[in-house]
């Protein structure tokens, strides 16, 4: 049997990062940057005041106190876009907006909390020393400096940034294209009534989100019974459009495993056996020498398993990130497990918690089998029981994966 770390390195080996796109902002996030991003100039690209309250030289208002107000006349007022046309001389000062130029001359701004609010004339009766209150020019960034390095993730605050350099458009590896699509004719869309046998389609739908998780875009095709014409017709119109496509169901060793039967011998895809439970029957190749394809095993917590061991690096991958898988932590055990396959690696579904103390636990859920979407649901993380370990005392420490 494969080893689950060398069918995650035949995956990395083979997908190759996707071509950069020019996007729009608006549909940036979620992209890697394909190029370093540079600010045009300084940011802020003016001096100006941080508060809304008068523009002043310090030197005028250094003696002022609630017992002895200094008074100064206001030559006129600067709102945010303003140009600042003033020149501030001794005596008096302006009435300056938050984010609007500093005049000419002044050196301070003082609140309007601390003035009479006039506006022909003000009082104010606390001291400012030079630079209060004032934003410099540059203080954020400078003309010039690089703000976000290639190979970010844009999130929501990396949008900001390219808007506030003055970007309308970034080159980005763009999130992956999923397209997902289940297979099993006992498959019945939730919405619909299920008859005798049948069972609602839930991996199209947690694999589907499961991408988005993962920073990809997900098109949940559906499910589609287990007719060989079928599924291969439906594989191959999402060739086109999608830059991975997944399946579920259909690879392990039954009569109808029609997923493995109509893509064996096609591009680059092998069907073999991992040594992992659950998830052990996986598919995975390059359709149109483009397209890496993963057929994963129905069950759904196979599936899921599936997705977050070898699916989710890949998807980074794509993008050019590090291929990691969720984040790892490291906790005791709570209970003892008793007995843990010998030679496949073991994803428990699991519960991490903190003691009052803030220690970490982990505990396996009592339900381990592939098919029971409870205990899955109901797990915030997954054990992982190396291959050569059967059983494990409370209180050792294990690897467990956090879920998203
Ligand atoms: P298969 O790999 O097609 O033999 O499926 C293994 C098990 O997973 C069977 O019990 C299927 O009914 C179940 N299964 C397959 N696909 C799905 C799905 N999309 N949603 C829920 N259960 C599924
Ligand atoms: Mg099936």
């Amino acid at each position: 049997m494969k080893r689950v770390d060398e069918h995650l390195a035949d995956i990395l080996g083979s997908v190759r990062e996707l071509p950069p796109l020019e996007l729009a902002l608006p549909e940036s996030l979620g992209g890697v940057l394909a190029e370093p991003v540079t600010a045009p100039v300084d940011l802020p690209p003016f001096d100006n005041s941080a508060m809304d309250g008068y523009a002043v030289l310090a030197a005028d208002v250094a003696a002022a106190s609630e017992t002895s107000p200094v008074s100064l006349s206001v030559v006129g007022d600067i709102a945010a876009g303003d140009q600042g046309a003033y020149d501030i001389t001794p005596g008096r000062c302006a009435r300056i907006m938050t984010g609007a130029p500093l005049p000419g001359g002044a050196d301070a701004i003082v609140p309007v909390e601390w003035t009479d609010g006039g506006a022909a004339k003000v009082t104010i009766r606390r001291p400012a020393t030079p630079g209060h209150y004032i934003r410099r020019a540059g203080e954020d960034v400078t003309a010039g400096q690089t703000v976000l390095p290639a190979g970010t993730r844009l999130g929501a605050a990396q949008v900001g940034m390219l808007a506030a350099v003055g970007r309308a458009r970034v080159l980005v590896r763009p999130r992956p294209r999923v397209a997902v699509l289940s297979t099993g004719s006992e498959l019945v869309e939730p919405g619909s009534p299920v008859g005798p046998g049948q069972i609602w389609d839930s991996n199209s739908f947690a694999l589907t989100a499961a991408v988005t998780e993962a920073g990809g875009v997900g098109f949940r095709v559906g499910s589609v019974g287990d007719d060989p014409r079928e599924v291969l017709a439906t594989i191959q119109e999402q060739l086109a459009s999608a830059d991975v496509i997944i399946t579920s169901g259909g690879v392990s060793m039954g009569a109808y495993d029609v997923v493995k039967e109509v893509l064996s011998g096609l591009g680059t895809m092998r069907f073999e056996k991992v040594a992992m439970r659950p998830g052990k029957p996986q598919g995975f190749g390059l359709l149109d020498d483009r397209v890496p394809v993963f057929t994963l095993p129905g069950n759904p917590v196979s599936a899921f398993v599936s997705f977050q061991v070898f699916v989710r690096p890949a998807l980074r991958a794509l993008q050019g990130l590090p291929p990691a898988p969720p984040r790892t932590v490291r906790a005791p055990l709570r209970v003892p497990i008793d007995s843990s396959p010998e030679g496949l690696r073991h994803y428990l579904r699991a519960n991490l918690g903190e003691d009052e103390g803030g220690d970490p636990w982990v505990a396996p859920a009592e339900a381990q089998g592939s098919h029971q979407v409870f205990a899955l649901s109901s797990s915030n993380a997954l054990i992982v029981v190396p291959e050569d370990v059967t059983s494990l005392q409370a209180g050792q420490t294990v690897d467990v994966l956090e879920l998203p």
